[in-house]
């Protein structure tokens, strides 16, 4: 290829590309094997000091979640190269297996995520109930995540009947901050419902644990945590997701990781996406035997746009209800990473 002069606005324009590591789950090594590799590869010697291994640990119905034997080899491994891990999450606005720190310990530890297997404590970070430090208007970071020296950000690449995709940046904004700004993402996906269609069967109040729900079947808005029982329980069509939902709750998703990441008081952060039972929805529902593609593998960057990119691109944005590059492009608008990036096989 000969040389060519091009305008300076060619320079300042031209793609800049991350790197994605990748190791696949269709060969001959476990992947067990490979991970080392992979953070090593992906720069796991700069989480030093204490680290969060922030990850979904599974509600109580779930199987899908990534498994204990997986997160023992990352414990290793980070402390081979010096960082001090622990493992955590917070807990949920519905009131489910992982409501409270209490509910969530008995959980993970059913799971399998007990300290003495991982070789690290586990801690709930937003402690007991709620604790989380303020960062703006609408978030606030659970505590002990904030007070880390560091984050590894495990997550596993599923569907999601609200935001359609499910990767690093909703396991970022939905996981690492308080009840309050659980919320406030979920407030655009509060059902709507219609009279007209109401037979008044009074099915949607009994499934409603939030008393979210008037004795004349009006939602009562600010109890609401947008759960989603009442839409799967109403068979006359009376109440339903909002319009936009989809999109809406994306760009609340893109908007509180970008908080997140700009307010930690560190910034070493590695993701880890695990592409394997691809589930149509997330850790926080019942496992049903479905998937959206056969596994794929791990992979690890520092760049979270990129990570969630290639995590699409490799499952197929098809497979997808919905459009699930949304939060991916918002967060690239808002300078979080790059939408453009190398894969790198392991
Ligand atoms: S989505 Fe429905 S069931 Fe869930 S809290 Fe809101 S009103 Fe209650
Ligand atoms: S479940 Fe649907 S039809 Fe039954 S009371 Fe609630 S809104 Fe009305």
């Amino acid at each position: 290829m000969g040389f060519f002069l091009f305008p300076i606005s060619y320079f300042t324009c031209v793609a800049i590309m991350s790197e994605v590591y990748f190791c696949a789950a269709n060969e001959y090594v476990p992947l067990l094997e490979k991970l080392e590799v992979l953070l090593e590869r992906a720069g796991v010697h700069h989480l030093t000091g204490i680290v969060a291994l922030k990850m979904h640990m599974g509600e109580l119905k779930n199987k899908s979640f990534v498994k204990p034997f997986y997160i023992k080899k990352l414990v290793e491994v980070m402390k081979q190269h010096g960082g001090d891990p622990f493992v955590t999450d917070t807990t949920t606005i519905y009131k489910e297996a992982r409501y409270t720190a209490m509910d969530y310990y008995r959980t993970a530890f059913a799971h399998g995520f007990l300290p003495s297997y991982l070789g690290c404590p586990v801690i709930i970070a937003d402690g007991l109930k709620d604790d989380g430090v303020r960062v703006n208007e609408h978030v606030e970071i659970a505590k002990s995540i904030y007070e880390s020296d560091a984050m590894l950000l495990v997550s596993h690449a599923t569907g999601h009947c609200a935001s359609s995709f499910g990767g690093a940046l909703k396991n970022l904004a939905m996981g690492c901050v308080t009840k309050k700004t659980k919320k406030y993402q979920h407030e655009v996906t509060r059902p709507v419902r219609n009279p007209d269609l109401c037979a008044a069967c009074d099915k949607c109040r009994a499934v409603c644990k939030h008393h979210a729900i008037g004795e004349d079947h009006d939602l009562i808005l600010e109890n609401c945590v947008s759960c989603g029982s009442c839409i799967a329980a109403c068979t006359t069509g009376a109440i339903k997701p909002p319009e936009g939902m989809s999109e809406n709750l994306q760009k609340r998703i893109a908007d509180v990781a970008h908080a997140v990441l700009r307010n930690l008081p560190y910034s070493t952060f590695l993701f880890v996406t695990f592409l394997i039972e691809i589930t149509p929805f997330c850790d926080c529902a019942e496992f049903e035997p479905e998937y959206l593609s056969p596994d794929i593998g791990v992979l690890a960057s520092s760049d979270i746009v990129a990570i969630d990119r290639a995590t699409i691109d490799l499952i197929g944005a098809d497979k997808f209800e919905g459009d699930p590059t949304i939060q991916v492009r918002e967060a690239h608008n808002l300078g979080l990473g790059e939408l453009e990036y190398t894969l790198v096989q392991i």
